[in-house]
C-alpha cells in the first residue's frame, strides 16, 4: 500500500463515524441474531396498551417520514459501500473478514460502540441478506408509504434476500387484501403476528386490542397476499384461572389461520406490568410447569393445520427424562401433522419428570432473574 493510498484508507476508516441511522431495540430471534440488518420505519408501537407488555412503554409512537426513512437507507448504502471500498484497498477484494473488521477498529477505536456501524458490518459479515423493519407494527404505516419504502429497501440494498417486520392481526385485518399484495410484491417477504391468544375473554382482559375473529381475518389475509407469517402465542397467558379456554380458543384461532410457523413465548410477568401486578396481588396464578405441560397439551391436539410448531426461545425450558430440552428450539421446529404425534410424545414425556426438575418462573421471578 502507498502512502497516498494509506491516507486515503484512514480517512474512509475516520468517514464510518459521520454515517447516522435508526435501530431500534427489537427483533424477533429468528431474524438470524446479528445477521440482520435493522432498518427503523416507525418508533416504537402505535398501540402500546397490552398488559404484559413493557417493550415501549415508556416511549411514544413515531411515525417516521418516507423522506427520514430514505435518508437512512441512503446512510446504510453508503456506509456498506465505503466498507466494502476499504476491504478493496486492504487486498481483500471487497470480502468483508476479521482482518477488515480489526484494521477499521484500530484506525478508527470509537466505531466498537458506534451501533449503526456494528449493525451494519455484522449485516455484511453475514452476507448482507436478511433486514428486518423495526419497531412494533410497520404495517401501520400508509400502504402506498410502505410499498415505497419497501421498494426502496430492494433497489438500494440489492443483496437482500430476506425482508421481514412485525406486523398487528388488527392492523392486518384492517387492510385490504390489494393493499397487502402490494406491500408483498414489493418485496416484504415475512410478517410475524404476537397473537398471544385466541381466547376472545382473554384478549379483551390483556388489552390486546384485537378479536379472534380479527387475529382470523389478519393472518388469513397475509397468507393469502403471499406473506410467510410467523403467529406468535404465550403458554400460561390465562394462568391457571383461564388455562383451558385460552387453550382451546388458541388452537381454534390458529388452525383457522395456518400460518407458516407457530412460535412459543411462556408467558412472564414482566416488572413494571400491570400483569406483573396482578401477579403479585394475587389476582393472577401462574401454572406449574406440569400445569403448563397440561395446557400445552390440550393446545397441541386440537391443532389441526399444516404449520411448523416452534419452542425457539429460552423460557421453553421443560427438561426431558434425561435432563435435556424436552422441545428442539431450533427456528423450523415440527412440522404437522405429521411431527404431531412426537410432539405430544415429548409432552407426555416431560409430564413424567419430577416437577422440581422443570424450571418454575414463579421461582425466577423470587431470584429477580426475570
Ligand atoms: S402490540 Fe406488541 S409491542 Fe405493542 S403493546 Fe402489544 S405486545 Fe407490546
Amino acid at each position: 500500500m502507498t502512502l497516498t493510498s494509506g491516507n486515503s484508507l484512514q480517512r474512509s476508516i475516520r468517514r464510518l463515524s459521520d454515517y447516522r441511522f435508526e435501530v431500534g431495540m427489537y427483533r424477533p430471534p429468528s431474524e438470524g441474531g446479528s445477521a440482520s440488518l435493522l432498518l427503523r420505519v416507525t418508533g416504537n408501537c402505535p398501540w402500546n396498551k397490552c398488559r404484559f407488555c413493557e417493550m415501549y412503554k415508556e416511549h411514544k409512537f413515531v411515525y417516521r417520514s418516507v423522506e427520514d426513512i430514505k435518508a437512512d437507507i441512503d446512510a446504510v448504502k453508503t456506509m456498506s459501500d465505503e466498507i466494502k471500498d476499504i476491504s478493496w484497498t486492504m487486498g481483500f477484494g471487497g470480502n468483508i473478514t476479521r482482518e477488515v473488521a480489526t484494521a477499521i477498529l484500530r484506525g478508527n477505536p470509537s466505531l466498537q460502540s458506534n451501533h449503526c456501524f456494528i449493525t451494519v458490518f455484522n449485516w455484511l459479515y453475514s452476507g448482507g441478506k436478511t433486514a428486518f423493519l423495526q419497531d412494533a407494527n410497520s404495517l401501520i404505516m400508509r400502504p402506498h408509504e410502505l410499498v415505497e419504502v419497501v421498494s426502496y429497501i430492494r433497489e438500494s440494498l440489492s443483496t437482500i434476500t430476506r425482508l421481514t417486520s412485525y406486523a398487528r392481526g388488527k392492523t392486518l385485518a384492517q387492510r385490504k387484501p390489494e393493499q397487502l399484495k402490494a406491500i408483498r410484491e414489493a418485496g416484504l417477504d415475512r410478517l410475524h403476528v404476537g397473537l398471544e391468544t385466541g381466547d376472545d375473554e382473554l384478549l379483551s382482559i390483556v388489552r390486546k386490542g384485537v378479536t379472534s375473529e380479527e387475529q382470523i381475518e389478519g393472518g388469513r389475509k397475509a397468507v393469502e397476499a403471499g406473506f410467510q407469517l410467523s403467529e406468535y402465542w404465550m403458554p400460561d397467558l390465562g394462568g391457571r384461572e383461564r388455562w383451558r379456554q385460552h387453550a382451546e380458543n388458541t388452537a381454534r384461532v390458529l388452525s383457522a389461520i395456518n400460518p407458516h410457523y407457530i412460535r412459543s413465548r411462556p408467558f412472564v410477568p414482566r416488572p413494571g406490568t400491570p400483569m406483573f401486578d396482578d401477579y403479585r396481588s394475587g389476582a393472577f396464578t401462574l401454572s406449574s410447569p406440569h400445569e403448563r405441560l397440561e395446557e400445552l397439551r390440550v393446545m397441541i391436539e386440537r391443532l389441526d393445520f399444516t404449520s411448523r410448531v416452534c419452542f425457539d426461545h429460552a423460557m421453553n425450558s421443560w427438561v426431558d427424562s434425561h435432563g435435556g430440552l424436552l422441545f428442539s428450539q431450533d427456528y423450523e421446529g415440527y412440522q404437522f401433522p405429521d411431527m404431531k404425534p412426537l410432539l405430544l410424545e415429548r409432552i407426555a414425556e416431560g409430564l413424567t419428570v419430577n416437577e422440581s426438575e422443570h424450571v418454575h418462573v414463579r421461582d425466577l421471578i423470587a431470584l429477580g432473574a426475570l
